[in-house]
């Protein structure tokens, strides 16, 4: 067995964490989550504003409507007069009948203008409709999603879990001040500290050592280093 032995096989279960670690902080579903959650809060305010403007063309058709009310309320009254009796005088009569006339038109122009603002009404109820028929199936893809993401973690965590006492033994075979070495050095260099030296090859970064180097690190009983990338190197 080589000096560092331990140290390689410390370092093979620390990446391994590493790696659950990694999967479990980069999850997919975790990943499609947050794009439906985007997409969920693009809509809420797409339909907050579609509210609005339903509100504001709902108005616009009350106040047409009422304008269509008080038009015929104004022609009754007129055509009351004609047919009453009352009024005799040819003339006048026939100002009431041109008056009818007249407002009859405004009535066509106002009826007209209620047809168009009761289909843009139309319109916005359908776009209310579409999104929040399309939030529900978002809504619920976001709680499959939910569940995906909480069960991949626990499952993660549990493996995680079950390799941490193993890193303590092979931690604890391991002398103190060459551990805390282990422990800066990972952190300098992306987590992997220690690398294995096969065939003259540095696993860490894949440089070939020159050949009387990787001859002098493989007889050494000495902590060595890979001049390319500064791991521990283990023959
Ligand atoms: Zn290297």
């Amino acid at each position: 067995m080589q000096p560092h032995d331990n140290l390689l096989k410390l370092q093979e279960i620390d990446t391994i964490i590493d790696s659950k670690r990694h999967k479990k902080n980069n999850l997919e579903a975790q990943k499609e989550l947050e794009k439906v959650q985007s997409d969920i809060a693009k809509l809420d305010s797409l339909e907050a504003k579609s509210n609005d403007t339903y509100k504001q063309r709902k108005q616009s058709q009350d106040r047409i409507e009422s304008q269509i009310t008080m038009l015929e309320q104004k022609m009754k009254k007129e055509q009351d007069r004609l047919y009453s009796g009352k009024v005799s005088n040819p003339k006048e009569l026939g100002s009431i009948q041109e008056e009818l006339k007249h407002f009859e038109k405004n009535k066509d122009g106002i009826e007209n203008d209620l047809l168009e603002v009761m289909e843009s009404v139309q319109e916005i109820e359908d776009m209310l409709n579409k999104i929040k028929a399309r939030k529900e199936d978002l809504s619920k893809k976001s709680n499959e999603l939910e569940g995906k993401v909480v069960e991949q973690t626990a499952a993660y965590d549990k493996e995680i879990e079950e390799l941490l006492p193993k890193r303590d033994t092979q931690a604890s075979k391991i002398d103190k001040s060459l551990l805390a070495q282990y422990d800066s050095l990972r952190e300098e260099l992306g987590g992997v500290a220690v690398a294995a030296l096969i065939d003259g090859l540095c696993q860490g970064c894949h440089v070939q050592l020159p050949a009387q180097e990787a001859d002098r690190i493989a007889s050494s009983k000495e902590l060595n280093k890979c001049p390319n990338c500064e791991r521990i190197l283990v023959p």
